[in-house]
């Protein structure tokens, strides 16, 4: 397995590229490690190369890495989340992903002892294997939050199809992008909504030029 330090560079430029391409600055891309697939150890490797965001989709796999490495990297939860696992993971992880119906919203408002940054995740391809919202439903969803103020609409979320179909990707994203648009200009103080978690291994430089500001990159930073 190489070096993650290498893999890391190798994003990073191609970051900057994407960057360069689409007039935006590498800054304002936070990079999320996905280390589902990886050990703790790799995991640490990870930290030690500079990552500061470390993300995992299931309860388990992040209560494990968090008893090693604690609250060393901001924990993202992005998989899909039951009810009843809330109270596990909620005190460790910074950031949620996957928020996409009212009975989680209140499950991680009676949990939480503090804010908690929520992306609301939206199934703009529409493949019925994809959880998520309706893009058409989001709206109003996001605006039915506002009562749970232990809930910090910080953005928006979405998977994009498996293809290498560039368009079908590029407008999978922009219908994202749009809908934060809509929702930002609604200036809503539950729902800030300026960020937008998009863009895998596979299909990151198109996420970023079409606006990503949250790429969650596992298999090509960490390895499978
Ligand atoms: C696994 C996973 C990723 C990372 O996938 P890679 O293709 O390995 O980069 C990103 N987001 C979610 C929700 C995932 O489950």
């Amino acid at each position: 397995m190489r070096d993650v330090k290498e893999n890391l560079a190798f994003i990073q430029g191609q970051i900057a590229e994407a960057c360069e391409r689409s007039g935006r600055k590498p800054e304002d891309i936070h990079i999320v490690g996905v280390t589902k697939y990886v050990s703790v150890e790799r995991a640490a490797e990870a930290l030690e190369a500079g990552i500061r965001n470390l993300g995992e989709n299931r309860d388990d796999g992040l209560i494990s890495k968090w008893e090693v490495l604690k609250d060393k990297p901001l924990w993202h939860f992005i998989g899909t989340l039951q009810s009843r696992k809330v109270r596990n993971i909620i005190d460790k992880v910074e950031f949620i992903h996957s928020l996409d119906r009212l009975s989680l919203a209140k499950e991680i408002h009676k949990r939480a002892s503090k804010r908690v940054k929520c992306f609301i995740q939206v199934n703009v391809s529409g493949e019925e294997s994809k959880h998520g919202l309706q893009p058409e439903n989001t709206v109003e969803f996001i605006q039915q939050l506002e009562p749970f103020e232990n809930i910090e609409v910080v953005g928006l979320m979405t998977m994009a199809p498996y293809t290498d179909d560039e368009e079908a990707l590029r407008t999978c994203f922009r219908r994202l992008r749009n809908l934060k648009e809509e929702v930002e200009g609604m200036k809503l103080r539950h729902a800030p909504c300026h960020e937008l978690s998009m863009g895998m291994s596979n299909d990151f430089q198109i996420a970023i030029e079409e606006g990503a500001t949250f790429i969650r990159i596992g298999s090509a930073l960490v390895g499978e």
